[in-house]
């Protein structure tokens, strides 16, 4: 791509590289995995974002999946002035946190308790604490290719072959922290009664994102929550799923009400905090019942609650209760990913798209994506300049081929029709080199 087009954004870049680590504040935001300068972003209104340079973008990002309304949505501004008016923080309780709690308790009925944190980070660290504490046991399961933030517990790949254990994916992670962590194949229950007839009893959790979003987007298949919730509660085993990306995504309730799977415990984070820092744990009574100060599972936070993110929050969550929110939600992703698909045919590209709802990956690779292994059969080059191809023509879609697009209701016929125009034109130019 020209970089001409992005000269402010590239002299920031380089700014940005001498006071911050790699000139971002979150890895995937350098543009590493696509090469290439990220666009520096001056402002976001709707469906559309402007660079410093100028050049002007559709946004399928969507700040990885909070901003389903778009961006600076009139009500979600107002909502953030309004309590910034009032006080940004007080570390003391306000109506606005039981109000989000309750809309959330509302939305998904197994969160009978739910706990305010600041990112997902946290509510995944502080869900699987909850969880040793609840079971007394120490060892939790994951499913390689599924992301549940940076806390250490969960930093932890696949061990090879023979190994049942888990290894560090990053320096820092202890060893003897990653052994009590186990990451078995997505959407094999097989593997997961195999583990658990032999180990059950020393497991406290299980935890899953119940649409895989951090390998690209990777559905559950069939009957594989329902094996989870099932083997689960045989064992004795909490069940937690990962809803940071789902939960107000693919269904107000989630996962949880799209697939009608109650796990014991959730944990949210993104659109609940309407673009403003906040995560959330809750689940079984009994169990978040154990959390300081009801019980003994320490847990704290000086911004956990914050008004402005209360707020934005609350703003979000009722102006999705909108009728026809979700329906439209569907109509305009399934109108892209069949616009994207069927100009990746015209052009003879073989790709495949997988989508649930307004979150969706296009893979570059003709087969079926169901786990991590078929996810990692894809084409990272030819992304990579499918990326840079959709980027030249103002359209933002993020810099990694295991990440989700995101529509949001913002997007409209015409967003999606350019994009879909933009397509066609990438598309012709990977057949040609191809
Ligand atoms: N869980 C899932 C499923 C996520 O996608 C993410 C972040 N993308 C997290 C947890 C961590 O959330 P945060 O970045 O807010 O810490």
């Amino acid at each position: 791509m020209s970089e001409k087009r992005l000269k402010k954004s590239g002299a920031a870049f380089e700014r940005a590289k001498k006071a911050i680590p790699g000139g971002v504040n979150s890895p995937v935001r350098a543009f590493g995995a696509v090469g290439g300068t990220p666009p520096f972003i001056a402002k976001g209104s709707g469906a559309h974002l402007t660079d410093i340079d100028g050049n002007e973008y559709i946004d399928y990002v969507g700040s990885w999946g909070p901003l389903i309304l778009g961006h600076a949505h009139p009500k979600v501004v107002a909502a953030i002035k309004e309590a910034a008016e009032d006080g940004s923080s007080f570390g003391a309780p306000t109506e606005r946190e039981t109000r989000l709690a309750e809309e959330i308790k509302d939305a998904f009925p197994s969160m009978e308790l739910v706990r305010m944190v600041s990112s997902g980070t946290e509510a995944v660290m502080s869900a699987v604490r909850l969880a040793r504490g609840f079971t007394g046991r120490d060892r939790v399961i994951k499913f390689d290719g599924c992301y549940h933030g940076h806390t250490d517990a969960l930093l932890v790949k696949a061990g090879s072959g023979a190994t049942t254990f888990g290894h560090p994916s990053s320096p820092g992670v202890p060893e003897g922290l990653a052994r009590d962590t186990v990451s078995l194949r997505y959407n094999d229950a097989d593997a997961v009664a195999d583990y658990l007839a032999k180990n059950g009893d020393e497991v406290a959790a299980l935890i899953v994102e119940p649409v895989a979003g951090n390998m690209g987007v990777v559905p559950p298949a069939e009957g594989f929550l329902e094996a989870l919730r099932e083997l689960t509660q045989e064992h004795g085993v909490l069940l937690i799923f990962d809803e940071v990306i789902t939960g107000f995504r693919i269904a107000r309730g989630g996962a949880e009400e799209r697939f009608g799977v109650t796990p014991d415990l959730t944990v949210l984070g993104k659109i609940i905090g309407g673009g403003l820092p906040v995560g959330a744990y809750g689940g079984r009574r009994d169990i978040m019942e154990r959390i300081a100060p009801l019980g003994p599972v320490y847990q704290a936070g000086t911004l956990s609650g914050n008004p402005l993110a209360m707020a934005a929050g609350l703003a979000t969550l009722e102006a999705l209760k909108k009728p026809g929110t979700y329906e439209d939600l569907e109509r305009k992703g399934k109108l892209l990913s069949d616009g994207l698909l069927a100009a990746a045919k015209e052009a003879g590209v073989r790709v495949t798209s997988n989508r649930v709802g307004s979150m969706m990956t296009l893979f570059f690779g003709p087969g079926k994506v169901t786990n991590y292994d078929d996810a990692l059969t894809s084409d990272r080059e030819r992304f990579a300049r499918w990326h840079a191809g959709m980027l030249a023509r103002g359209v933002y879609l993020a810099p990694s081929q295991f990440e989700a697009t995101f529509v949001s209701t913002a997007h409209s016929g015409d967003d999606i029709r350019e994009t879909i125009a933009a397509a066609v034109e990438v598309f012709e130019t990977l057949r040609e080199s191809s």
